[in-house]
């Protein structure tokens, strides 16, 4: 029952919201529906309920929410997105809105410039450039005809051999999906919609997801352990009480679902457990690096590419230079070698971001670094990666993870986020979406 979850919970919410929206004061005693997780998937379906007039409770097992959609100002004094930070094809994107709405500023991100650098370090000369274009032109090309043409392959496969392949790679796979090109669907890659034009937002795209709350009642502090679905009805364990309702959405990462942290009675269909088997996280490890103002000759919100050896794909750490004017640069590193790393420490992480740095703009750098930051994502149990990536020739698993059972339980969250899934409004639309459903079919 819900009136077993603490209100102390709801309230801690409320005390440490701050700057953050504050949550309805009391969740329903005896709701319709618990959603799990308030992340943007998950504060999207309860915005969904709310407006369908149906009750409901959103159970959160960190203390805050936003889950993936998170900005932390508290390491350099200065908004810091560690989880998401473009909102992407921003004309069509929802975050588009809420942020305008909310005052937020964002910057056209769509017409950065781009910094690069040879194989030694060098400024990139022309001729290099040309190269470097012509392996995104070709790179492109590749995965989009096999994509086009139905084929759901990887992309190692199709993949040209050129000057500069390996360094786009790296970009597309390792740090854009979270994954090497081993590991990347053609279909994926075809079904995305287009990621342009971007903004990024000065007081951090967490900041704007994290409006979301407003008004929804949602407990902090109260992880899901178990679900059962045998009875009437779901039954809901949290660390802070059982919560019994006619339905449940669970949002949670595809990565979670895999760890087995919620166990489901009757356990999961083996289709269910083979579509998340198949949409493993990849990750995208992002290390922000704080610099004492100095700008290193390289414009704010600059792109930072340098030329790496064409067997070293996805070896390699890019930036974004002074996001929004702030005084930090962003490491991006992913894929197979972005877990490889973090498994060597936090210190090894922000060590080699900084020393790729140095080794392309000089050793100034080193003398105006401040300090930087490894963002958790991979060991984090809430999450346990960044992003789920469709295993090539699993396209399928992404509908069946999507189906409903027993017309009450059902699952919501970026993994199924249609042509945006992976991104937070990909999430948004998922959550809102799968709420609808659920609220049509509810008795
Ligand atoms: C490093 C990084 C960079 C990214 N960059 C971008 C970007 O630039 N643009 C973009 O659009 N997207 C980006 N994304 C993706 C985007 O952040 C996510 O797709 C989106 O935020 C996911 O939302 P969600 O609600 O599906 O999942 P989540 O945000 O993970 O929400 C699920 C919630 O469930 C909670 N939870 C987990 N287990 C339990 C449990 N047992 N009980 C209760 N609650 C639980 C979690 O704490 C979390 O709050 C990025 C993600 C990462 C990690």
């Amino acid at each position: 029952m819900a009136a077993q979850i603490s209100r102390r919970a709801v309230l801690a919410g409320l005390a440490m919201a701050g700057s953050r929206p504050a949550f309805a004061s009391t969740p329903p005693s005896n709701p319709d529906v618990v959603i799990i997780g308030a992340g943007a998937a998950g504060m999207a379906a309860g915005i969904e309920l709310k407006k369908q007039g149906v009750s409901f409770v959103i159970v959160e097992a960190a203390d805050r929410v936003g889950g993936r959609a998170y900005t932390e100002s508290h390491s350099f004094g200065q908004p810091v997105d560690i989880g998401c930070s473009w909102i992407s094809g921003s004309d069509g994107n929802v975050f588009t809105g809420y942020g305008r709405r909310g005052g937020f500023t964002l910057v056209n991100h769509t017409t950065a410039g781009s910094t690069l650098f040879d194989l030694d370090g060098n400024p990139a000369s022309d001729a290099e450039w040309a190269a470097y274009d012509r392996a995104w032109g070709a790179v492109d090309r590749a995965l989009s005809n096999a994509g086009r043409a139905g084929k759901d392959i990887a992309a190692s496969s199709v993949v040209p051999e050129m000057p500069y392949s390996a360094t786009v790679q790296s970009w597309v796979g390792a740090m854009d999906y979270g994954v090497d090109f081993d590991q990347l669907s053609t279909a994926d890659y075809w079904n995305s919609g287009s990621d342009q034009p971007s903004f990024i937002v000065k007081e951090g795209l967490g900041a704007i997801v994290a409006t979301l709350a407003e008004g929804l009642p949602i407990v902090l502090n109260a992880p899901v352990t178990a679900i059962d679905y045998s009875g009437p009805g779901v039954r809901v364990e949290t660390a802070q009480g059982t919560i019994a309702a006619k339905a449940c959405l669970v949002t949670v990462s595809t990565g979670v679902l895999a760890a087995g942290s919620i166990a489901f009675t009757p356990s999961l269909p083996l289709a269910k457990q083979e579509a998340v088997q198949d949409i493993p996280m990849g990750l995208l490890l992002k290390v922000p690096l704080l610099f004492d103002g100095a700008r290193l000759d390289i414009p704010e919100n600059n792109w930072v590419t340098y030329r790496i050896p064409e067997d070293q794909a996805g070896r390699a750490c890019y930036f974004v230079a002074w996001p929004c004017g702030h005084d930090y640069l962003f490491g991006n590193i992913g894929g197979r070698f972005g877990w490889e790393l973090y498994a060597e420490g936090h210190d090894a992480v922000v060590d080699y971001a900084l020393e790729e740095l140095v080794r392309n703009v000089g050793s100034h750098a080193r003398k105006h670094f401040v300090k930087g930051i490894a963002i958790d994502w991979a060991d984090n149990p809430l999450t346990l990666g960044a992003y789920g990536a469709p295993r090539p020739g699993k396209l399928a698993a992404l509908d069946i993870l999507a189906e409903p059972l027993a017309d009450k339980l059902y699952f919501a969250g970026e993994a199924m986020g249609g042509d945006y899934s992976a991104l937070v409004n990909g999430a948004y639309n998922s959550g809102r979406k799968t709420a609808k459903a659920l609220a049509k079919a509810l008795p």
